[in-house]
């Protein structure tokens, strides 16, 4: 059944690793290698199965492959899960990721996601040369990439929806404040925009509070609170049905992967007239940073990445207009018409994959 799985959504690898010493147990995902290397981060979460665990990775694989369609990137799609848990010995785990990584050869190169910040990436990236370094041989803070492109697809978002361009009368609710919630939200109180947040972890929610002014809501209580944009930069599944009944904000644009339950429930915020701007469109910034410094030995400025999103979201937001689509579905059928096109160019010079 798996094999079908992989057959039909097209994957091209899964690599399980364990090993017994250091309670590792983590899966790669190869989703799409026809324009250049997979690129993607490694997930660090306690999953309560591992089939959770290879389904999360076999989602957010496939959706590193949309980000690098619409940021036209010559890369494709990879992404790695960490099982976490109180037997993983976290450092000896993550070196030993990194080096069965190192034997990958290049077909896939790794960097931060939840759980898996600038400590472990360094570990990482100390056992091979296929994951982006933190330090200052690197290409620099992602998380500040990703917050940089998700806080200019919200501008654009918001100057849709009523054309008001001044920060100071928006108010934004950012659920996760961890590395790229703290610095969308950092980005946010330096325009004077009114933000609430909520954290699981209360001293990610009391630095945000204490360093930004954020005013820290309880969670779960975010998609009640009247604002402009619910910003989703924790998990993702979080627009599901319960969720969406309560939700009162007027678009949603956030970094957080996957974070509608379905393509259904996008459906349904368009037809409630709620703009949500897919995930996949405005979180791609670290993955421009790092796929360019891995390809080209160059770091792209945050202003080159904020307007490279902006355009993207502005492209998608306008399609969906006109055909009165919601963006999702606009979005989805871009990346599947891009995707076809680049596996048929590989299938020209690589006659062994399938078209
Ligand atoms: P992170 O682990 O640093 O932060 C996530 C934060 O969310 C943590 O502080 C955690 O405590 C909190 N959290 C978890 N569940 C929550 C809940 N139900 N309610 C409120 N808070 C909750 O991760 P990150 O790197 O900031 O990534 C955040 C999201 O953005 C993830 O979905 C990730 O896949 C996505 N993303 C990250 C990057 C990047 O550059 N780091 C790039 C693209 C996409």
């Amino acid at each position: 059944q798996l094999l079908s799985t992989l057959a039909r959504e097209r994957f091209e690898e899964l690599v399980a690793v364990t090993d017994e010493e250091s309670g590792l147990r983590a899966f790669i995902a190869i989703h799409d290698t026809s324009a250049g290397p997979a690129i993607g981060g490694v997930r660090r979460f306690d999953y309560t199965s591992e089939s959770a665990a290879l389904d999360d990775c076999l989602r957010l694989a496939r959706a590193m492959t949309a980000k690098c369609i619409l940021a036209d990137l010559p890369a494709g799609g990879g992404k790695a899960v960490i099982l976490d848990g109180p037997d993983v010995e976290t450092e000896r785990a993550y070196r030993l990721f990194g080096r069965r990584v190192e034997q990958l050869g290049g077909t896939y190169y790794t960097g931060p996601d939840v759980g898996t910040g600038p400590r472990e990436t360094a570990w990482m990236a100390s056992e091979t040369r296929f994951a982006a370094d933190p330090g200052p041989a690197g290409p620099g803070l992602l998380s500040q990439a990703t917050a940089a492109g998700t806080f200019a697809g919200m501008g654009v978002a918001l100057e849709q929806i009523d054309g008001e361009t001044d920060w100071s009368r928006r108010t934004v609710v950012v659920q996760g404040l961890g590395q790229v919630g703290f610095e969308l939200a950092r980005r946010l109180r330096e325009c004077d925009v009114r933000v609430l947040g909520s954290d699981l972890d209360p001293e990610h929610a009391a630095r945000a509070e204490r360093e930004l002014g954020v005013e820290i809501v309880e969670c779960g209580s975010e998609f009640r609170i009247e604002c402009d944009v619910f910003s989703p930069n924790a998990m993702g599944g979080v627009l599901h049905d319960l969720n969406l009944r309560k939700l009162a904000a007027r678009c949603v644009v956030g970094a957080a992967n996957n974070p509608l339950a379905s393509l259904e429930h996008g459906d349904r915020l368009h037809a409630d007239g709620v703009l949500f701007v897919p995930d996949f469109v405005v979180n791609s910034g670290a993955l421009v940073r790092g796929t360019l410094f891995h390809l080209e030995g160059r770091r792209e400025p945050l202003e080159q990445i904020e307007a490279r999103i902006a355009t993207a979201t502005r492209a998608i937001i306008e399609r969906s207009d006109a055909e009165d689509l919601p963006p999702a579905r606009v979005a989805e059928r871009e990346v599947s018409d891009r995707l076809a096109l680049r596996r048929a160019a590989r299938s020209v010079t690589d006659p062994l994959r399938a078209r």
